[in-house]
């Protein structure tokens, strides 16, 4: 992909703008073998999500016919007779054994294919570092929720599904809440950015759209992979603004300024709100198939797999089965969601950057990890964000519309 994306000739303000040719004329700017290159690492991606289904009912189905999940749960209760160190101990023997027995499959899809498509910059150790300690905020984070989830099975036998999915709500905000102070600087480092350039018209656009910050901030992203991003995070006094080195190095002052109008829009629009509630709905839908799902399976294969009953730790592989059929189920659903909130950032971010072109240049740079072109179906089943397609033609509509901002060159 090139580095600096220029404004073709067809996208320069004139009175024969064209939105369809000037998108088109961008899309002319992608070389053949990066456009290879994007489509096939994205379609891969669509296999990753069926294999990465196909892969964890194999290790869960292992796990309960082999019955070492009754054989964790029986050396959990010989350690220890009080319940909820019993429940953490299974999950550290749970997590651990499926961290491994998944791992071929998390190092090919985090490490091999990342690196085959040059998106990825670690070697193998510094990788497999970010790996342990992600394994280690699963232990430890993992073991939280899983120690009150199983407390409110026991406890409330009967209505344990709607408690579950509130407490998990919960937990997911309070994680999403601590996860830029607390759980990012354990991978990279987050610094202020001080560069008056490029953070006096960020933080002028953040005045301008009743955004409370006061600091730019950047991450070393580049530390891990090529991508660039940027984005607005927490709530009130918590709430800061990030962008990405990558961003900062190969992005044009107005590519960057689009993509931090875009990223307004997710604050202005309360996204992050919208986003609770409808992850709420879904969890608690999630939970109502689960009580179903695992009386059903239990009545059947309990015995066999020498479950006690929903209380019963050993029950887990079958709970994180059952969840992730229904969230594979999702995956169309939860795209549209996301993707109809990222077009309303798109919108939003363009009236409020004014940069059309920025936001074009910022197409083409995510589509070197995104097919530029697809079909509909194809869109609203695999993407939750709009193509680059649609994203470089709303920008060109929009310069269309409002061509008295940009000056026509003369003669
Ligand atoms: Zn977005």
């Amino acid at each position: 992909m090139p580095s600096v994306i220029t404004v073709p000739p067809e996208a320069q303000a004139s009175p024969n703008f064209n939105a369809e040719a000037a998108t088109n004329a961008y899309l002319a700017e992608i070389p053949a073998s990066a456009k290879a290159r994007s489509d096939a690492y994205f379609e891969g991606g669509y296999w990753m999500i069926l294999w990465d289904f196909v892969y964890g009912v194999i290790v869960a189905l292992l796990l309960l016919n082999l019955r070492w999940s009754a054989g964790m749960r029986n050396l959990a209760e010989r350690l220890t007779r009080f319940k909820p160190l019993q429940t953490a101990i299974y999950w550290i023997e749970y997590i651990v054994l499926t961290t491994l027995l998944v791992f071929p499959l998390t190092m090919y899809e985090g490490y091999f294919r990342e690196h085959k498509y040059g998106l990825a910059t670690q070697t193998f150790g510094p990788w497999l570092g970010d790996q342990l300690k992600g394994l280690g905020i699963g232990v430890v984070l993992g073991g939280v929720i899983v120690v009150i989830l199983f407390g409110i099975v026991r406890r409330l036998p009967r209505t344990w599904w709607i408690w579950g999915a509130v407490v998990t709500t919960v937990f997911s905000v309070f994680v999403a809440l601590i996860a830029p102070v607390y759980l990012f600087p354990i991978f990279n480092t987050i610094k202020p950015l001080n560069d008056p350039k490029i953070t006096e018209p960020i933080l002028s656009m953040a005045r301008a759209n009743g955004i409370p910050a006061k600091d730019v901030y950047q991450i070393d992203a580049s530390k891990q992979s090529t991508r660039m991003s940027a984005n607005v995070s927490g709530f009130g006094s918590t709430m800061r603004i990030t962008l990405n080195d990558n961003l900062l190095r190969r992005g044009s002052p107005e590519e960057i300024q689009a993509v931090m109008g875009h990223e307004m829009g997710h604050y202005v629009l309360n996204h992050v709100y919208k986003g609770i509630m409808y992850e709420f709905i879904e969890i608690v839908v999630g939970f109502a198939f689960l009580q179903w799902a695992l009386g059903w399976s239990l009545a059947r294969w309990g015995e066999k797999w020498q479950i006690h009953g929903i209380g019963d730790t050993a029950v887990l592989p079958l709970v994180v089965l059952l969840v992730s059929i229904f969230f594979f189920v999702m995956t169309p659903l939860d795209n549209t969601f996301t993707r109809t909130q990222e077009y309303e950032a798109d919108m939003y971010g363009l009236n409020t950057s004014r940069q059309p072109d920025g936001f074009a240049q910022a197409a083409i740079h995510l589509g070197e990890y995104r097919k530029m072109n697809p079909g509909p179906v194809e869109e609203w089943i695999f993407y939750d964000h709009p193509s680059g397609r649609n994203r470089i033609f709303a920008a060109m509509r929009w310069k269309a519309e409002n061509l008295k901002l940009f000056a026509t060159p003369q003669n």
